[in-house]
């Protein structure tokens, strides 16, 4: 059995989803005339109430082009220290757009705090950057941002005339969340936290199941400056229309069905509770961290070994990362438990 746990990028189309992509009428999208490019586009800005939208081959892709829609060369966006936009995306914006990050460290939750926010915003003087764009990132890690938070740093950033871009790779993850939390609809709550933002990315390659493919939503002045930056970044992609129908079938489809990984991330953390040597950090989503201490620090790579020879798949070393998603059930979080319960049995 496998079971592969190391991120909710691997899964396979389902059947639907690949009938709705056979099915999809196709044009060339940099003429503007793939029809199903442009109904994913029209539902996804009219979802998150955004006038206009735009198909991306990556969520790199799409955050790149909103900061260089958003900022100009020696302008600088703050960031956090670990978010994706920053740390993960090779240095695109610095490289590409001479853009420069202002990194600053978070809290444990993920939040920047709003003090350090404000005390990076540089005045108006030649020796500075010129402070453009705050992105923030939700959910972070696995974790839900607190939405009062988000109110309160998009607040701040506006009323410093900073623009505000949200990388929103895993967005339908924290609405489904939230939504829980809130006992109100997974969609409102997207829409809810997405309106916080001048930009939000949004990625359907993730916990949404597509194969490939991520959106940029903002205004029509906007995403028209990002066409031309997806065009620079080589991200006109002619037919496809096949990708945005499986894009398209994952917001229909899989947005509730989020609430199950979630369900399940926490399966897999309840049933890893209580092992020596383990800390494993309760979910608020779909990705769980477990951090080995003391003598289960020594014992990492014979771990990974055990968990590789029972085609148990994870990331990381001394501090592991599971995530659940469309092609992991309880079957195959019991067996992965189960596995990691095996081998602390044996032997320490
Ligand atoms: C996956 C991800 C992205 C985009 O990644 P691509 O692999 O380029 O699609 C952006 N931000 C976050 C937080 C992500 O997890």
């Amino acid at each position: 059995m496998t079971v592969d746990l190391r991120s909710d990028t691997v899964t396979q189309p389902t059947p639907a989803m690949r009938d709705a992509m056979f099915a999809a009428p196709l044009g060339d999208d940099v003429y503007g005339d793939d029809p199903s490019v442009n109904a994913l586009q029209d539902k996804l800005a009219a979802l998150l109430g955004f006038e206009a939208a735009l198909f991306m081959p990556t969520g790199t892709q799409s955050n790149l082009c909103a900061i260089l829609a958003h900022c100009q060369r020696g302008d600088e966006y703050i960031v956090g220290q670990m978010a994706h936009t920053y740390r993960w995306e090779g240095g695109g914006a610095a490289v590409l757009g001479s853009v420069q990050p202002q990194p600053l460290n978070h809290q444990p939750d993920g939040s920047l705090a709003l003090a350090d926010i404000e005390a990076a915003i540089k005045p108006d003087d030649a020796h500075f950057a010129r402070t453009r764009l705050l992105a923030l990132e939700n959910t972070w890690g696995g974790k839900l941002q607190p939405f009062s938070y988000v109110q309160a740093a998009t607040d701040l950033a506006r009323s410093k005339g900073l623009a505000r871009h949200l990388d929103g790779a895993r967005l339908f993850n924290a609405a489904v969340a939230q939504a829980a939390e809130r006992g109100t609809d997974a969609y409102a709550e997207a829409k809810a936290i997405a309106q916080c933002f001048d930009s939000v990315s949004v990625c359907f390659s993730k916990g949404l199941g597509a194969p490939v493919g991520s959106a940029l939503c903002g205004s029509k002045e906007l995403i028209a400056r990002a066409v031309r930056l997806r065009k620079m970044a080589g991200g006109g992609m002619r037919q496809a229309g096949f990708l945005a129908a499986a894009a398209s079938y994952a917001l229909d489809h899989h947005v509730r069905r989020l609430a199950d990984d979630h369900a399940l991330a926490r399966r897999l953390a309840d049933g890893l509770a209580g092992i020596d040597g383990l800390v494993v950090e309760a979910p608020q989503t779909n990705i769980v961290f477990v951090d080995l201490e003391g003598a289960a620090r020594a014992r990492a790579n014979d771990l990974l070994a055990h968990l590789a020879a029972h085609g148990v798949r994870g990331n990381g070393l001394y501090r592991l990362r599971f995530v659940t998603h469309l092609d992991v059930d309880a079957v195959g979080v019991d067996h992965a438990v189960a596995s990691i319960r095996q081998f602390f049995a044996n032997a320490a």
